[in-house]
């Protein structure tokens, strides 16, 4: 008998499901809606010119592949935290940020988790929104903290659900953790304006919430990093010591080289030496140092004014191409009298927008279009060539 004998079939993946249902269909006229990474306009992957440069500058400096600090490329996350909290920011000028480098997003969450989890000194409880990106309850589950929700999502206005989000918040016990999207919320395309930020700012304030925020999109949202930072500046000007996790995936295109930073705003400088030591210790056990190549490609892009000014562009490209997909497909939604309201493909940030499942079900049948159950949306895999055949499917699959 193997050991191995009583370990159950896991369930698939949700998301990679659909790739292989995709892949499997031989019909030329597919679109793959499922998967959250950036296409450019001809549907293929895209490798920002900044990025390219930055590679050739490696290259040419020909640098050896020592280990990094367990903190990872200082050069890295320095300019990391500028960009999220912005130049000026009092507690990067006072040089009380800790920050380290992580494996992307994913991992600046699950360090955040493994901290929270040893030293926060309340309830070890996060909560998130609902709904909220799925492997947020895997990660935090797995670094021992209970996950609870808060309202965030109205289904009926296809908005943000402020009153349901403001009554949880505020009856939640006092001193609790909240998880926060910086900016273009994953699955919903929908976010606070800065005003509602203000107000959730003065209520985490009131309740003394612990706020983290989740900033996956930075640039990919507006097409520009100052307004997809206003949520985390405004609540570290308004004093808030914030955890943060930050993603290079989507506005560096660097997917598959794992390049993110996860930090925490100290009370001082003596205080930030003492996070940063712990941050070390969660880190060494778990991959001991992160990996080297990206943190290079985006310290080259962040640190040289020239491939940050073209970076800045790109990400401005592939925000305005998105933010174009979507009024053409309002436009033709509109102009086919699709019945419903489609307002929100507008309206929405970032790259995923929503149907419901029914007709998701229909156009995986019908019309060779593919996408998450849920009704998930990627806008990215929307293009001039395909978006007149998915506006015509769309709508008729509603009619
Ligand atoms: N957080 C959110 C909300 C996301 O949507 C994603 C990626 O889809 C991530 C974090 C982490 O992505 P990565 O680990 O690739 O940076």
């Amino acid at each position: 008998l193997s050991t191995w004998s009583a370990v159950p079939a896991g369930p698939p993946d949700p998301i990679l499901g659909v790739s292989e249902a995709f892949k499997a269909d031989q019909d030329s006229k597919k679109i793959n809606l499922g998967v959250g990474a950036y296409r450019d306009g001809n549907g293929k992957p895209y490798v920002l010119s900044s990025v390219k440069k930055a590679e050739e500058y490696l290259s040419a400096a020909n640098p050896d592949k020592e280990y990094l600090p367990i903190s990872g490329l200082p050069e890295f996350t320095k300019a990391a935290a500028k960009l999220a909290y912005g130049g000026d920011s009092a507690p990067l000028s006072a040089n009380s940020v800790a920050v380290v480098q992580s494996i992307s997003g994913t991992g600046a969450l699950r360090i955040g988790g493994a901290f929270f989890q040893r030293f926060f000194p309340h309830a070890k409880t996060i909560y998130i929104p609902n709904p909220s990106w799925g492997n947020h309850t895997s990660v935090f589950r797995d670094s021992g903290l209970e996950v609870k929700q808060y309202r965030y999502f109205d289904k009926k206005t296809v908005g943000l659900d402020f009153e349901g989000m403001k009554a949880d918040l505020k009856s939640m016990p006092a001193n609790s953790l909240v998880l926060l999207h910086a900016c273009a919320h994953n699955p919903t395309g929908v976010d606070p304006t800065p005003e509602q930020w203000v107000e959730l700012s003065d209520i985490v304030a009131e309740k003394s919430l612990f706020p983290f925020f989740d900033m996956a999109y930075q640039g990919f949202a507006s097409g520009d990093f100052t307004r997809d930072a206003f949520g985390v500046r405004h609540f570290v000007s308004a004093g808030h010591q914030v955890a943060l996790s930050q993603s290079f995936a989507k506005n560096m295109g660097l997917y598959g080289e794992r390049v993110g930073a996860f930090s925490l705003v100290a009370a001082d400088e003596e205080e930030k030496k003492r996070l940063e030591s712990q941050l070390k210790i969660v880190i060494r056990p778990m991959y001991s140092n992160p990996p080297l190549h990206g943190a290079r490609i985006a310290s080259t892009i962040l640190n040289n004014a020239e491939l940050y000014k073209e970076w800045e562009g790109e990400v401005k490209g592939m925000a305005d191409r998105i933010i174009s997909m979507r009024e053409r497909l309002y436009d033709n939604l509109v102009s086919l009298n699709t019945p419903g309201q489609w307002g929100h493909i507008k309206s929405q940030i970032g790259i995923f927008t929503g149907l419901t499942t029914p007709q998701t079900k229909v156009l995986a049948e019908k019309a060779h279009i593919y996408m998450t159950a849920d009704g998930r949306i990627s806008m990215a895999g929307l293009n001039s060539h395909n978006i007149d055949y998915f506006s015509e499917s769309v709508s008729k699959a509603v009619k």
